[in-house]
């Protein structure tokens, strides 16, 4: 019996863990920290072997073939052993694929993927053919394989993900932008990341498609390097995957309005994922006027730019994914109404001052909310709009009602992560949600 070890016990590493028995593997499960409840029993349900609190060496380093969660960098021990001696490194997407006899469509880039994923996802349940939703959104791919497995399948794929991919071939593959993000986990080299972004044509041939924003600094210029032979080096978990030479199908803002398209999501960036949207599914054969119905009526994503609710002419904005400045820029530039920005929270670093000059165009406003707001007064203070210092979601919704006027918009986009007050950005959105509800009710 072939053996696997599934390193990381988390939503993909139990969903492979149940394919893989059911297809005969030896399985065995590891998690260097602590497994939730609800997985142990899962697992234990089906019999499959784990542990927890760290890894046996001699179990993990026996096995044919190791599925790693994409959190694991190439850097840890375990990993480092197994690169040396040989062991194949894959993703539960590449393992899953292997047993599927769905078609995908597989979403990348550094921002918009699960907007653009789950709007795709969207149109295609309206279609009515039988498609799951999986990669780093909702359940796990391998989970959806082994219950009965889908015609469809709408992925949305991280750069760590597609690292581990090598066989792997998408019949319709996105790449909305390649900006830097995570340049830690490659070398702090730009094109490293690069490279891990562009798998996502790995295998592909003139049979797929290749949807993509051509207005992008990177991605033309990549088709370009490719078509000439650049061959990328393998990062140290990956092997080479063949370049990949699908049909392109190139897209620019200018389309928007060229196909007439209305979409229910503000902003310009959005418009971006509304046609990578429009392209993917036209291509597969979705009707036109179908997916302008979708595209009017999608409800839009959690936490990214939702309409909260208006009361006396405030409109109220959750954009709590808006956790980097890159993400509260595009929430700005959005804003069709005098804005109160809430802003602050667990700094990464950030540099504020690209946010100045869409400040003055389009905030009444700040409202800082973190445990230390500092560095927000020194950012924006001298900016010359009224200011308020919060320090829970209570105090920072009461300051935005009383600062907001008939016609503004608030707008929490807190260009920073959560953790300093919150669970998480989930957390954060929804206690904005849930007061302003509240307040509106009075
Ligand atoms: P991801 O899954 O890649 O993080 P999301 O769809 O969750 O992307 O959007 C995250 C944030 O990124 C949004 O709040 C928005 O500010 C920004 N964003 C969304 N789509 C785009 C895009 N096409 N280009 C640039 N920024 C975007």
């Amino acid at each position: 019996m072939k053996k696997i070890a599934i390193l990381g016990a988390a939503e993909s590493g139990i969903g492979t863990a149940i394919l893989a028995q059911k297809q005969g593997w030896d399985v065995f499960v590891s998690d260097m920290g602590t497994i939730k409840e609800k997985y142990k029993q899962q697992l234990d349900s089906h019999g499959i072997l784990w542990e927890e609190g760290g890894h046996t060496e001699e179990r993990i380093l026996g096995a044919d073939t190791v599925v790693k969660s994409p959190g694991i960098p190439d850097t840890a021990p375990m990993v480092q052993k197994l690169i040396a001696q040989g062991t194949p490194i894959l993703s539960e997407l590449e393992f899953a694929k292997s047993y599927s006899r769905g078609k995908t469509i597989c979403i990348t880039g550094s921002n918009g993927k699960t907007t653009t994923t789950s709007l795709i996802y969207y149109i295609m349940e309206k279609w009515g053919v039988d498609v799951g939703l999986a990669g780093n959104i909702g359940r796990s791919f391998a989970l959806q394989v082994a219950e009965g497995d889908h015609d469809w399948y709408v992925l949305e794929i991280s750069s760590f993900q597609l690292d581990n991919m090598f066989q792997f071939r998408a019949d319709v593959a996105v790449l909305m932008n390649i900006t830097p993000d995570h340049l830690d986990r490659y070398e702090f080299e730009m094109q490293h990341y690069t490279d891990s972004k562009m798998r996502i044509i790995q295998n592909q041939t003139q049979e797929d498609a290749f949807v993509y924003w051509k207005q992008d600094e990177h991605i033309d210029e990549e088709l370009e390097k490719r078509a000439k032979g650049y061959a990328p080096s393998p990062t140290p978990s990956s092997r080479p995957a063949q370049a990949g030479h699908p049909t392109l199908m190139p897209f620019e803002d200018a389309d928007f309005e060229k196909l007439n398209l209305t979409f229910s999501q503000m902003g310009q960036h959005n418009k971006r994922n509304a046609l990578a949207a429009y392209m993917a599914t036209s291509h597969i054969g979705v009707p036109d006027e179908l997916i302008r119905q979708c595209l009017k009526d999608f409800p839009g994503v959690e936490h990214r730019l939702e309409r909260v609710e208006e009361k006396d002419g405030v409109l109220y904005i959750n954009d709590s994914k808006a956790t980097n400045v890159d993400a509260c820029y595009v929430a700005l530039q959005a804003m069709e109404r005098p804005t109160i920005l809430i802003v602050g929270g667990k700094d990464k670093g950030n540099d504020y001052s690209v946010l100045n000059d869409l400040i003055r165009e389009k905030c009444a406003g700040l409202v800082y909310l973190g445990a230390d707001n500092q560095k927000l007064h020194q950012a924006f203070d001298g900016l010359g709009l009224p200011v308020q210092d919060t320090h829970s979601m209570k105090d920072c919704v009461e300051a935005c009602i009383r600062m907001a006027k008939t016609g503004d918009a608030v707008l929490l986009s807190p260009c920073c992560a959560s953790f300093d007050l919150f669970k998480n950005m989930e957390d954060r959105g929804e206690q904005f949600k849930t007061l302003v509800r509240a307040h509106n009710k009075k």
